[in-house]
């Protein structure tokens, strides 16, 4: 089995352990799994976007590599560095990029736009960190893979880099009630993302910027970490922007009768394929509608 079969495989059992895992142990009681975008996150946002973006940053970089000198500077072959190795050095530095590109993001009027579909879910779970403007993407995903291409990496590396980045992102939203204990203070895990999702009083989503790694917040003084069991975010997504274009209508409120359902259940498609498009204009409004809040 060839090593792009085999991530997609893991990726997609993590998703099923994850749905399950969610079920019996939900950190925010009552979520359901068929919820608010659960067609667009899945369908447009986690197949379709990645797909088509991943096409147009592997080929920008590709053509940057057969076509300048650049990848004779490739620092990673020369020096022999094993692909392990390799996947640790990128996960990090990369890691490193993202808690300060978020930061500003949070803390940037411009910025914020491009931010504000991944805070729209009210129900944060194992699919919404997929939600994110297509932009916001090109752009962490080009910084992404740019060193991994052009310093020379094995072709492996940003295949399992990719790979670990999905199961990361889909673990860090996940509903479920898991307790790192010690761990949080190094890596990332769904007690202080899901913070950084709640839309309760006092905006503690400013704080939890860390992806994969938590240390970053530790160190630079951004760290929200209440115990679980005291404390838990209320609710989720962006109240100041009541206007944020979501789908207006999930299954759930299917008709009871049989053959009204089967109707609704399209209905919620075409709505859900349309809230994706009205997301990523949303971002280029007018400036007065702004209702960006810094720190
Ligand atoms: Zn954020
Ligand atoms: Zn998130």
């Amino acid at each position: 089995m060839d090593l792009q079969t085999l991530s997609y495989i893991i990726v997609a059992g993590a998703a099923l352990m994850m749905i399950i895992l969610e079920r019996l142990f939900p950190y925010t009681k009552g979520q359901k799994l068929f919820r608010e975008g659960f067609f667009y996150d899945f369908i447009l946002y986690t197949i379709v976007q990645s797909y088509l973006l991943g096409l147009i940053i592997f080929g920008i970089l590709n053509y940057i590599k057969a076509n300048t000198d650049l990848y004779n500077y490739s620092v990673m072959e020369n020096l022999g560095i094993p692909v392990w190795a390799q996947v640790i050095f990128f996960l990090i530095t990369h890691d490193f990029y993202i808690y300060w590109f978020h930061r500003w993001q949070h803390n940037n009027a411009l910025l914020w736009r491009l931010h504000e579909a991944h805070h729209s879910p009210r129900s944060v779970d194992w699919l919404s960190g997929s939600r994110s403007h297509s932009f916001e993407i090109l752009i962490n995903q080009t910084v992404e893979f740019a060193p991994i291409i052009l310093l020379g990496a094995a072709p492996e590396v940003a295949l399992i880099k990719g790979m670990i980045s999905a199961v990361w992102g889909m673990f860090i939203h996940s509903n479920i009630d898991v307790r790192l204990g010690k761990l949080q203070y190094i890596i990332n895990g769904p007690e202080m993302h899901r913070w950084h999702h709640s839309d309760d009083e006092g905006r503690e989503y400013q704080n939890n910027y860390g992806t994969k790694l938590a240390i970053w917040d530790w160190i630079f003084g951004t760290a929200f970490y209440p115990d679980p069991k005291i404390k838990k975010p209320k609710q989720y997504g962006l109240s100041d922007t009541p206007e944020f274009p979501l789908s207006p209508i999930t299954v759930h409120d299917a008709p009871p009768d049989k053959s009204g359902r089967v109707r609704h259940f399209f209905k919620v498609i075409i709505l859900d394929i349309k809230a994706y498009f009205k997301q990523h204009y949303f971002a280029f409004r007018k400036q007065k509608d702004d209702k960006y809040v810094g720190e």
